[in-house]
């Protein structure tokens, strides 16, 4: 959140922004609480529909802030095409491309030119450390006004916190190839369960959006999907405890399997579904993973 907010940070009073209406739950509170009163104006928007976003465009719009597949919702969004719409009108477009991580999507290839990742999650990947990082396309202006953001007000990571991260980067595309493998296979299994309304996961050929994402995540489609329960909130959070191998916790990316329901993260703003549950997918064996689930959806 560091690393996001020394970005918002580099824009200036009365600059606007616009972001995916699924955004990152803490960004969409820190845009409400903290930049409102700093001036930033912002619009919300469906990501996933070019036309939407050039329809909220001002002459003050600076920024153009993209998640991709999005949390918890695992909406894609057309990075070549919303970087194209950007520059042709002088905006900046950032990726926070925490979730697909390096191994799977380059943002900087596809046009973009701010790219944010929280290496809390895959790049420290054992979730023991606390993170994040900022890719500029260019080295300039902006890229030292952000430095000088982070450096100035400190928040910063410590160099121990640095060394496990670099330590996780090691093993990334070995971590992320097999959690994209094992959440490709649930995701083909959990599509068939009676009990399953709806898997949430760009690597199926139903999501909406399966051809952008085919075409701009190189290597696969994640470790992340959530899905929908046929059911209730009370049965929703049952199936969730009778897990076992997903732990249910926040946080994502690292080598164990969790669940989490999101709404009751969230709590009573969110949008998120009451049956949707969001897995991370670890690097514990398919077969354990698809039996804890066939014993929870009984
Ligand atoms: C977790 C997360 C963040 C925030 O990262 P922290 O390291 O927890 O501050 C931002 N964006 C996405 C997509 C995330 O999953």
């Amino acid at each position: 959140m560091a690393a996001i907010s020394a970005v918002f940070q580099s824009l200036k009073t009365g600059d606007h922004v616009i972001l995916p209406d699924d955004v990152y739950f803490n960004l969409n509170l820190l845009m409400k609480e903290v930049f409102s009163r700093w001036g930033l104006s912002y619009s919300f928007v469906n990501m996933s529909d070019i036309e939407a976003v050039s329809n909220v465009l001002t002459q003050h719009t600076r920024l153009i802030w993209i998640e991709s597949p999005s949390n918890p919702l695992l909406k894609i969004s057309d990075i070549q095409g919303l970087s194209k719409l950007a520059h042709a009108h002088q905006i900046l477009i950032a990726v926070d491309n925490t979730w697909p991580t390096p191994v799977l999507q380059n943002p900087l290839d596809l046009g973009a030119d701010i790219v944010v990742h929280s290496t809390t999650k895959y790049l420290g990947g054992h979730s023991d450390v606390l993170g994040g990082c900022i890719i500029l396309k260019e080295s300039g202006a902006l890229a030292h006004r952000i430095q000088s953001i982070q450096v100035q007000m400190g928040a910063i990571p410590s160099p121990f916190d640095c060394w496990l991260i670099s330590r996780g980067i090691q093993t990334l595309h070995l971590r992320v190839n097999k959690q994209t493998e094992n959440a490709q296979k649930l995701a083909d299994w959990l599509v068939q369960h009676p009990k399953v309304q709806q898997v949430l996961y760009p690597g199926l050929k139903d999501h909406p959006n399966h051809e952008i994402a085919a075409q701009q995540m190189l290597g696969g489609f994640g470790g992340m999907l959530s899905l929908l329960i046929n059911g209730d909130e009370v049965q929703t959070l049952s199936i969730a405890n009778k897990l076992r191998l997903f732990t249910q916790a926040t946080s994502l990316g690292g080598v164990e399997s969790l669940v989490e329901h999101r709404k009751s993260v969230e709590g009573a703003e969110s949008q998120t579904p009451i049956n949707l549950l969001r897995l991370s997918l670890g690097i514990e064996h398919i077969e354990d993973l698809i039996d804890d689930w066939k014993q929870a959806l009984i």
